[in-house]
């Protein structure tokens, strides 16, 4: 790619984004660096979303983009789902928020069991962040042990356990946290060798997400089972994306049952709701009712807005539609891999309606501006995640797109 090339794809994106710039630079007088988010900030800065409907979002300058990303995988149905926006509205009139349970928190717990038989019992949370510190603090609770193992790449969130080395978390909680390699029973074994006592948990994303794309073997999966279930430590799967995948999430296709698991993104059908949950001996640890008990407050737990939007999502998501979401993946995966030919040395990823995509010569911030331009959002390190009301001549376009980039005949 050549610079010039880049310069004529930035000129493109300011020319055609005159009202985001506006928003951002008015942002960066309140919020650090014009955002809430690490995570939706690209240089120079985002489009700034107006409204949201199916597949598409239009930006605050009337530009339309194919939303390949839909939050970050969270909107399974795409954007504005009629059936999602009534079940909001009918709750939203009842009342947004009460210090009491509801029904609907009830009704999502239960339907959440019947996918996932592991969940014997759970807990709602706001954030996925939430839903990886309390399953993680319920693991240490239950095991009285203080290690936890994660994996290199993973991404759990941002509390200080699964973010060591970042800049105000405790140097000391690193001894209470093992990075493991990815996928090798062997380099597993030995890493946490001679530790396997003070082992509470292993935390780990069936299928990596954010950081990097890359479904674990199966067979790895089985052994980390059969490994912590040895050692006396409990296996935490973290679907808050990979429950994308089917059903049951990867646990359901693979048949394995962790002793706890996390889920988030989907399950509140656009709106900020997360889980943990798993074995009942572990889970009745949050027993209100009994003395000894781990605490577990939280404003907004199992919010009914949101778990009316989770429910209706789910229910939404029948054997059709997973069908849909796999046939969708394999067109986009059919697509890139043609579009990808004529680029050696690039790299494309594809799991279900995930994907990773990397264009070899431009970097992941030049790829995501050429695309915006062109009217296409993705993660900015290329990650997408394929929403039900997608088509195929979506993905299509999408993937002549990416070949005009690649053979650089965008800008
Ligand atoms: N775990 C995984 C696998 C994730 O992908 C994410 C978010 O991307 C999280 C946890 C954190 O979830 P949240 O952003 O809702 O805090």
């Amino acid at each position: 790619m050549t610079l010039a090339g880049a310069t004529t794809r930035l000129e493109r994106y300011l020319a055609r984004t005159p009202g985001s710039r506006a928003l951002w630079e008015r942002a960066t007088r309140s919020l650090p660096g014009g955002s809430t988010r690490t995570t939706v900030y690209s240089p120079p800065y985002p489009p700034y979303a107006a409204r949201g409907e199916g597949a598409r979002i239009v930006d605050v300058d009337g530009n339309a983009y194919l939303d390949l990303l839909n939050n970050y995988t969270s909107l399974i149905l795409g954007h504005a789902h009629p059936v999602v926006v009534e079940a909001v509205r009918e709750q939203a009139a009842q009342g947004s928020a009460f210090a009491a349970p509801t029904e609907l928190e009830v009704e999502l717990a239960e339907e959440l069991r019947r996918r996932l038989p592991s969940m014997e019992l759970l807990r709602f949370t706001n954030s996925g962040t939430e839903a990886t510190m309390m399953a993680l603090r319920a693991a240490r609770a239950f095991t009285g042990r203080e290690l936890v193992a994660r994996f290199e790449g993973s991404y759990h969130g941002t509390h200080d356990q699964v973010y060591a080395g970042s800049p105000g978390v405790p140097r000391a909680l690193s001894q209470l946290v093992v990075e493991l390699p990815w996928d090798d029973p062997v380099a597993v074994t030995r890493a946490l060798a001679g530790r396997e006592p003070e082992l509470a948990a292993i935390i780990v994303e069936p299928v990596r997400g954010s950081g990097g794309l890359r479904p674990a073997q199966p067979e790895f999966l089985r052994f980390l089972r059969d490994y912590a279930r040895a050692h006396g430590a409990l296996l935490v799967f973290d679907e808050i994306i990979s429950f994308r995948l089917g059903p049951g999430g990867v646990q359901g296709q693979l048949g394995i049952g962790p002793d706890l698991t996390t889920l988030g993104k989907i399950i509140g059908g656009g709106y900020p709701l997360a889980a943990f949950g798993g074995r009942a001996d572990v889970m009745e640890r949050f027993d209100a009712r009994r003395h000894e008990r781990i605490d577990h407050g939280g404003t907004f737990n199992g919010n009914p807005v949101a778990a009316a939007a989770g429910l209706a999502t789910l229910r939404q998501l029948t054997a059709d539609a997973y069908s849909r979401l796999d046939a969708l993946g394999a067109r986009v995966e059919e697509g890139l891999r043609a579009a990808l030919a004529a680029a050696p040395g690039s790299d494309m990823v594809r799991v279900g309606s995930l994907f990773q995509v990397g264009l070899r010569g431009l970097r992941p911030a030049d790829l995501w501006l050429a695309l915006a331009c062109d009217g296409y959002l993705l993660a900015p390190r290329g990650m997408g995640a394929i929403s039900l009301p997608t088509t195929e001549a979506d993905l299509d376009g999408f993937c002549l797109t990416l070949e005009r980039i690649a053979a650089g005949e965008d800008a």
